[in-house]
């Protein structure tokens, strides 16, 4: 009775995390999707121990109130430290995964080599070697991305970096075939923390190549490599729904790399052994240029007289926490009749979605955010383009400049519109660390301070001078 239970409980959950996936493909059900994915959470862990084989009913309360402690302050990070937030959760799941196999290894080592079956220990190797490498990894590229001090930002590089990487991996390898070939073996028990050690050195040496800049990326590649070991977990401890959800977390990661590849025009071996953000050291210095500055009034002014705005939000939006103000500000604009668009670059800001998360917090209607290929078209019509807090993701640099390392990045023509005005605090460039033209131009004006003071600024100008024009 229990069996058959478990396994339709197990059928609904699986139903119900390919549907929160799919829901969240539209704002208006993303909601939904969250809610889908929380239920199956619930349904998935309280049919695992409603089964008779659970005996430590004592070690899984335990477990649960840990992680409803470490969980629950993990869901109040603020928003712009969300990918790191994310690493955390993978460098969890890959701990679990590797301390799951390495107990199973023990315990069937124990009982005897006849359960040691080749199909086994070969789940186990995959598992225990991508789950402790996606440990090691994340958590670096957590502390990366929060820079944390003794963690260095820049690609750490060094000769035959990428030889020596692939010796230790095939070592690893080596190492498992042994095992799985010999499970019995007294060596068996004595290699398996040597598997364990190396996956966990190959983690951290993976990651301290690759920059900041391309760590939510590496996030996002780490959540394929957590997903394909709780595959593995499943299979070693024969649970189905561990199977597919696993199979789900994985390809969503892998695809969601992909995507933020090609939003910034990179190939998945560049992120990998690319090493970006050294390049950005050498680029500094130059010629000084000169920038327009305007006030807030005078763009209010010029705001007032226009008939299409386009807003392009940026990472300093989400630094500031802007989009409160700038949903004031859309409605004292849409209050004149002027007609507002939101442009949304894929990788605006620290992770996909991040401006989309942003305005939707701020109840500003999805219809008026149009994706970058969608509003490009326009850009020649719009009368003012507003960059709040947006650097890389407007550089025409982008577009010709052969050794700019955004080279071949596609970018929101901010420098099409009549008029641009630049919100952002200083001169300082944006994450790829590099110099943005478009604060050069003829029609750019910049409005420089804190993206959440300015935008205010500006309501204030509109609400208050809305009876004088
Ligand atoms: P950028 O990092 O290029 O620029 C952000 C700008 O915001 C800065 O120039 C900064 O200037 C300004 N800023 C910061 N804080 C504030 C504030 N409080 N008020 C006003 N302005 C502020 O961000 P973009 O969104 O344009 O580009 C994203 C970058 O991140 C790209 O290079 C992208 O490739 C990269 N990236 C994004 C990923 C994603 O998934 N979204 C993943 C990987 C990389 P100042 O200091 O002068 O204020």
């Amino acid at each position: 009775m229990i069996p058959s239970l478990v396994q339709f409980a197990y059928l609904i959950a699986t139903g119900l995390f390919v549907f929160s996936l799919h829901w969240m493909n539209d704002p208006k059900t993303a909601r939904n999707g969250v809610m889908a994915g929380v239920v199956a959470m619930t349904i998935a862990i309280l049919a695992t121990w409603a089964q008779p084989v659970i005996v430590h009913h004592f070690w899984i309360v335990v477990a649960l109130a840990a992680g409803i402690l470490v969980g629950v302050p993990l869901s109040q990070v603020p928003i712009t430290a969300v990918p790191q937030r994310t690493a955390l959760s993978h460098a969890f799941g890959g701990l679990a995964a590797g301390l799951v196999g390495s107990a199973k290894f023990y315990l069937w080592y124990g009982e005897g080599p006849e359960q040691l079956t080749t199909f086994r220990v070969v789940a186990i190797m995959v598992e225990v070697l991508l789950g402790f490498l996606t440990f090691t990894g994340s958590l670096l590229a957590a502390g990366k991305l929060q820079e944390v001090k003794w963690i260095p930002q820049r690609p750490v590089t060094y000769p035959g970096q990428n030889f020596m990487n692939l010796a230790l991996l095939l070592t690893a390898i080596g190492i498992g075939v042994f095992i799985v070939l010999n499970p019995g073996s007294t060596l068996a028990p004595q290699l398996f923390p040597v598997v364990i050690a190396i996956s966990l050195a190959f983690g951290v040496l993976l990651i301290i190549p690759i920059g900041g800049a391309d760590m939510p990326t590496v996030i996002a590649i780490l959540n394929g490599y957590a997903g394909l070991s709780a595959v593995a977990m499943g299979f070693v401890l024969d649970n189905k729904l561990l199977i597919t959800a696993g199979a789900l977390d994985g390809s969503s990661g892998l695809i969601l790399s992909l995507i933020m590849c090609k939003a910034m025009n990179r190939s998945f071996t560049n992120v990998l052994f690319g090493a970006f953000g050294q390049v950005q050291a050498a680029k500094a210095g130059g010629e000084v240029k000169q920038y327009k500055a305007e006030t807030n009034e005078g763009a209010a002014q010029v705001l007032e007289q226009s008939q299409l705005v386009v807003i392009i939000p940026g990472y300093g939006m989400a630094v500031s926490q802007a989009q409160h103000k700038v949903r004031e500000l859309y409605d004292q604009l849409k209050k004149r009749g002027i007609d507002v668009k939101f442009a949304i670059h894929p990788v605006a800001g620290r992770m996909p979605g991040h401006m989309n998360v942003l305005l939707a917090e701020a109840e500003i209607p999805y219809t008026d955010l149009v994706e970058m290929d969608d509003i490009n078209g326009d850009m020649p019509q719009c009368d003012v383009a507003l960059v709040i807090g947006a650097n890389d993701v407007v550089n025409p640099a982008a577009r010709y400049d052969k050794s700019s390392p955004i080279y071949g990045m596609p970018i929101i023509a901010a420098d099409k519109a009549r008029t641009t005005f630049a919100i952002k605090r200083s001169k300082n460039p944006g994450f790829a660390g590099i110099d943005n033209e478009l604060y050069f131009a003829d029609h750019t004006w910049m409005l420089f301070g804190d993206a959440k003071a300015v935008v205010g600024d500006l309501v204030k100008e509109l609400s208050g001078g809305s009876g004088m024009h």
